[in-house]
């Protein structure tokens, strides 16, 4: 292969060629000035259900550094409503069984996997195989191993990889972990999370199918618990043990209803966390030696609201969060930030999650957790 010099390399990108070439996850752009970059990266939404309607393709009508430009869709009817609504081009769009020719297709730098949690593997993994870059929805996937294929899989076509946490972008959790670095309260003690909504909608829904969601409200708004009590202290547990409760049998018949774990740190900090889909609620509280900081709510669409003890209120101006997590992501294709959500956090938070079924199956057995740093991103 030629080698490329300076000189050619910067006629490139004042083609416009610089997505193309980042395609292939080359660290092209690394190191250049944010102005310097005028190509916003062509972003790809696959399964055109709630979140992705109400939440994703407006957001990125407001992003700077990437756009919506392809949908992958099952249902022919949306096809056409998408495509004039987000002014998509016939050739970017795409549903589940012809998706791969997504690979001759420069116009896409980044797919983004918004299906139910059993399907998440398979279509990160047939992105990456096509060389676009991948954002996957939480959890992760439905098991440790297939996050394991996802990650090997973006790591042999050398793209980046992430999962939907879009918390991490947002400025409320940006000062909980804040905190928890410089602990202007001395050391944490305790950390308590709840994160559940009370399901009440069509018993029919996938996230009441194991076979497509993998579990219940632990995989759905227990991994937001998992992680308030991870940013909450600024490490990884290194136990947890686990209960289940049911109140509503005949509506949940095949995934948990309501679960509480709690958590021990190396440090001597306590976590505990409740979700369920049988409750409103949604909280973060840390409590330290000298005093205290709560988020509530915690982990919605916002805006968040905080306070600390002494009175102090935590604020900041409100923006979506989702077009600042895909900004965030798509500087560090552009720009090599650093990926605030790798992969790995994604997986470190599904080896919690088989830790917390374990030992409810074990009868509440305390599981211990070997993690050392994994996912931590400062
Ligand atoms: P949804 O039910 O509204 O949409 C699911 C989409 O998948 C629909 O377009 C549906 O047609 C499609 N689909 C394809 N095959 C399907 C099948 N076999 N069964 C059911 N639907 C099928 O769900 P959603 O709320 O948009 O959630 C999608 C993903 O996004 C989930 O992984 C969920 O956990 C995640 N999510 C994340 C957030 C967040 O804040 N990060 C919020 C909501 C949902």
């Amino acid at each position: 292969m030629k080698p490329i010099n300076r000189r050619t390399f910067s006629k490139k990108l004042s083609q416009g060629l610089a997505g193309t070439a980042l395609v292939a996850g080359m660290p092209l752009a690394c190191g250049m000035q944010n102005d310097k970059i005028k190509k916003k990266l062509g972003v790809a939404l696959v399964g055109l259900g709630t979140y992705s309607t109400y939440e994703l393709a407006p957001s990125l009508q407001e992003t700077k550094h990437c756009q919506l430009a392809g949908i992958v869709t099952g249902s022919p009817e949306k096809e056409k409503v998408w495509a004039e609504k987000y002014n998509i081009p016939k050739e970017n769009v795409y549903n589940y069984e012809n998706f791969d020719r997504i690979v001759n297709n420069p116009a896409i730098d980044i797919v983004y996997v918004v299906l139910p949690n059993s399907m998440h593997a398979d279509f990160c993994i047939r992105a990456a195989k096509a060389g676009k870059h991948v954002i996957c929805e939480k959890p992760m996937a439905v098991s440790v191993t297939e996050c394991d294929a996802i990650i090997q899989a973006c790591e042999k076509a050398n793209v980046k990889l992430s999962v939907g946490y879009r918390l991490h972008s947002e400025p409320y959790t940006q000062e909980v972990k804040r905190y928890a670095k410089e602990k202007p309260f001395g050391a944490i003690q305790y950390v308590s999370a709840d994160a559940a909504y009370f399901s009440r909608s069509n018993p029919e829904q996938w996230r009441l199918n194991r076979k497509l969601s993998g579990g219940g409200a632990l995989m759905n708004m227990g991994v937001y618990a998992i992680q308030s009590v991870i940013y909450g202290t600024g490490m990884n547990p290194i136990s947890v043990k686990a209960q289940e409760f049911s109140t509503r049998p005949d509506y949940f018949k095949d995934t948990d209803e309501t679960i509480t774990a709690q958590f021990e740190f190396e440090t001597g900090a306590i976590g505990n966390i409740m979700t369920s889909h049988s409750a409103n609620i949604n909280r973060l509280f840390v409590t330290s030696e000298k005093g205290w900081l709560e988020l509530n709510p915690a982990n919605n669409y916002g805006p968040l609201s905080g306070r600390t003890s002494g009175g102090k209120e935590i604020k900041f101006p409100h923006e979506r969060q989702q077009k600042l997590q895909m900004d965030d992501f798509s500087k560090h294709i552009l720009m090599g930030t650093t990926n605030i959500v790798p992969g790995e956090m994604g997986k470190r938070d599904m080896i919690i999650v088989e830790a917390i079924y374990q030992s409810i199956k074990e009868g509440g057995k305390t599981i211990p957790l070997d993690l050392g740093t994994m996912g931590i991103v400062s």
